[in-house]
This record gives C-alpha cells, structure tokens and sequence, in this order.
C-alpha cells in the first residue's frame, strides 16, 4: 500500500486535491474508487447544501425518510429495471465490509450451509466475516483468531491462461469424496481490485454462474470497487451477462465521498428477521441525497457509460505503450475500463515509479501481492487534457526510473536502453 504521504491535504476539486500551500496534484487514487465522479462535485454538492439548509434528517437509524424514499425509487427506476434486475435493497452499516458481512451472513442463513468459496488475491474488507474470504496474508495475520467457513479457489488466469479453474470447482462440487464441502455461496469481483487488476474473463464469469446455478450456490459479486461505472457500466457484470444473486455495492455509491452500503439481492432471498443486521448508520441520509443525484445526473441515458468506454480506450493503449517501450520483457498491462494497472514484475519498481509521479503533481497508489502492480483508479469524469497530463506524468516516470535502473545493471541492458530510446 502506499506509503505514508507527507503532504497535508486542504481542498479538492473534481481530478484534483490541493495542498496546504496551494499545490495542485491529479488524484489517480480517488479514494481508492470512491470517487468516481471526483471530489466535491457541484451538482452533488447543490442537492446536499439544499438538504442540509432545510433540516432534512441527518440520522434516522433504519427510518423511513423522504431521502431514503427518493434514493430507492432512483436506483430502482434508472439502475435496476432498465437492467431487469429485480433485487431487493438492503442498507447495512455505511463500510464495503459490513455489507459483505451482511451478504455472507444471508447467504449461509439461507442455504444453511456455512462454506463460502472465495478465490486467491481476492479482497473482500478486514471484519472478520470478510477477512477470512479476503486473501492477502498481511490483512489476515491481524485477525488474531482462525479465519473459518471459506474455501479457497483460484482465480480467472491464476495457474495459467489455458485452465478454466470454475473445471475445478464443477470437478470437486461433483465428486462426493473430493473433500469441498457443498458451499452455501461464492463471493468474486469481477476485477480484483486491491489483488493487483486481475480481471475475470466473460466466459469464466459466465462458467462461474453455470456451477452455482448446476449445485444451487448463490452467487455474490462483490462490486464494491468495480461498481458504479468503474469498468464503463453501472454493475461490472453486466457485459458478462451473469445475474448474481447477491451484489454489494459501496466506495462511489454515494457519489461524494461519504460512507454507504448497500446489498443488493432476490427477493426469495430476504429471509432476515428484522433488525437482525442492524447497525446505528444503516442509511445515510446525507448519502442518499448525493447518491441519488449521481445517479440521475449520469445514469439517466447511455452517455456516461459511452464517455467511460472512450476514455478507458485511450488509457489502455497508452498504458500498453508505456509498457512496451520502457522493458516488455517485464511490464504488463491488464484491467477493464476505467480500471487499469501496470504490471511491474516489482514492488520496488511500481514503489519508485509512484514517488516519482507524486513528485510531479500525481497522486497513484500500487496494489496486488508485492505491491507490484501500479493502480489506475482515474475519476471517471477527468476531462481529456488531464487524462493526458496524468499518463504523461506516468510515462516520465517510467522514463526516469526504468533508465535510472537499467544504467546500474550492466552494458547489455545499458545497450538496451539506448536502443529503446533511439527506436
Ligand atoms: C474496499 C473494498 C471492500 C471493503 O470496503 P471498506 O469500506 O473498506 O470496508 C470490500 N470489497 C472490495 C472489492 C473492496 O474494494
């Protein structure tokens, strides 16, 4: 993760945060995908100012409010039906992990089983419920007890690009002594996020569905980084043509910034007693009104999800370019959309190359299991020019680091080099 910024942050507009002193930075993190839409965004600000000034209610525990009333009815009107989703909403506590935890819990109470599968690199938050299907050993060892009810399986691309692992899972499922016990759920992003950009195929999402469908497992995306337009659609299922069962939704739901949570699943499914997942900030107020104005300022026609698909276009065959022009033998590409990386090969490289951006006015974070991996997570509105900026930033780090690094490894890779750079 990254390293503790000595900077002090004061203000941020759309793309950018500012510095106690007025230094301007691009925001490649936003929040680590919590801001989509980027910071403080006027429209979202007007609805939330408006609400403030006329006293709408701030907490109301699980109350009925208008705000939350107003909220359902865009989600469902300009999100769910046109996409023949029919889920039921279920607002746990304001964090991505309680509605994995709420997510989990329903999952085992309806099937009554108590296995979950989840997959390697995958992350799912560090409540002890998720943190046992979250795969990262660092966040596991703060766990202090055994992390329990989770199968372990891998992931899309995991062993090598010619296995389909959802084989394996349709294998075991079958085989009454293989020893996997018949799980109640499987919890999977589409595009593992903190594991490093490892991004599922269509097909192997759909293969996944097919399973839970064949031995009757529910399936739960977790979209809570993925979601909300991050791939270049609403849900990043929805190009895969799957129908989870249960979907969790947070970081950029509420569209500003603040903590929200959502469970999205079948109605058959809600089997809570009430109250049972309860939680004193179910439903943010304040998040409803600012969620709901995100969703009807870009989700109400195509042009959003078009404007997205574009923009991750000219990201992806920049980054492809930066990668084979400072060391194709070690850098790759991957992600969908809006969510992109670059493989280093080295945590030590992904680390040097993101101070260096953050020297030049770039805000960028690196992620997967040795941190190797350099994490685009641009806010989807970062209008063309900034877009530019930001890659231009990148590829002079990539510049300055890589020949940095090539002139202390000897005259090959020296001649290397100077071939690159004459090419
Ligand atoms: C961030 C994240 C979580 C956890 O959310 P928190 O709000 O940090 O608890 C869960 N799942 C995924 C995929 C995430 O990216």
């Amino acid at each position: 993760m990254r390293a503790p910024s000595p900077k002090t942050f004061h203000r941020a507009q759309g793309e950018f945060l500012y510095d106690e002193n007025g230094n301007e930075y691009l925001d490649f993190l936003a929040g680590a995908g919590t801001l989509n839409y980027g910071h403080n965004h006027s429209v979202f600000k007007e609805a939330l100012l408006e609400y403030i000034q006329a006293d709408g209610i701030t907490h109301g525990l699980d109350m009925h409010t208008k705000a939350k009333e107003a909220f359902l009815t865009t989600l469902s009107e300009k999100i769910l039906k046109p996409r023949a989703l029919d889920y039921v909403v279920q607002f746990t506590g304001p964090t991505g992990t309680n509605a994995v935890e709420a997510a989990l819990k329903l999952a085992r109470k309806v099937t009554g089983r108590t296995e979950v599968i989840a997959f390697t690199n995958g992350f799912h938050g560090v409540s002890l419920g998720s943190l046992a299907a979250t795969g990262n050993s660092h966040h596991r060892s703060g766990a202090g007890i055994s992390l329990s009810g989770v199968s372990r399986l891998p992931y899309d691309g995991y062993l090598n690009d010619t296995i389909d692992t959802t084989e394996y899972l349709d294998k075991v499922l079958g085989d009454a002594s293989s020893g996997v016990d018949l799980p109640a759920a499987v919890i999977v992003e589409t595009v593992q996020g903190e594991g490093g950009i490892n991004t599922a195929s269509f097909e192997w999402l759909k293969n996944l569905e097919s399973v839970c469908r064949k031995y009757d497992i529910l399936l739960i995306i977790d979209d809570i980084q993925a979601g909300c337009g991050r791939t270049g659609t609403f849900f990043s299922f929805e190009d895969a043509g799957i129908k989870p069962d249960i979907v969790t939704l947070s970081k950029s739901l509420s569209g500003y910034g603040l903590p929200f949570a959502i469970v999205l699943f079948r109605p058959e499914l809600d089997q809570w007693k009430p109250g049972e997942h309860n939680g004193t900030f179910r439903g943010n107020n304040l998040a409803f009104v600012t969620a709901k104005a995100a969703i009807d300022h870009y989700w109400s026609d195509n042009g959003f999800s078009e404007a997205i698909k574009k923009k991750s276009l000219y990201v992806s065959n920049r980054l492809k370019d930066i990668a084979e022009s400072h060391g194709a033998e070690t850098l790759s590409t991957r992600g969908r959309g809006m969510f992109r990386g670059i493989d280093c090969a080295s945590g030590k490289l992904a680390g040097k190359i993101t101070r260096s951006c953050f020297e030049n006015g770039l805000i960028i974070e690196t992620s997967g299991p040795e941190d190797q991996v350099i994490k685009l997570l641009c806010p989807l509105i970062t209008s063309d020019e900034n877009l530019e900026k930001g890659l231009d930033i990148i590829e002079g780090a990539f510049s300055e680091v890589c020949s940095a690094h090539r002139s202390t490894t000897g005259a090959t890779k020296q001649f290397n080099n100077l071939f690159q750079v004459a090419s």
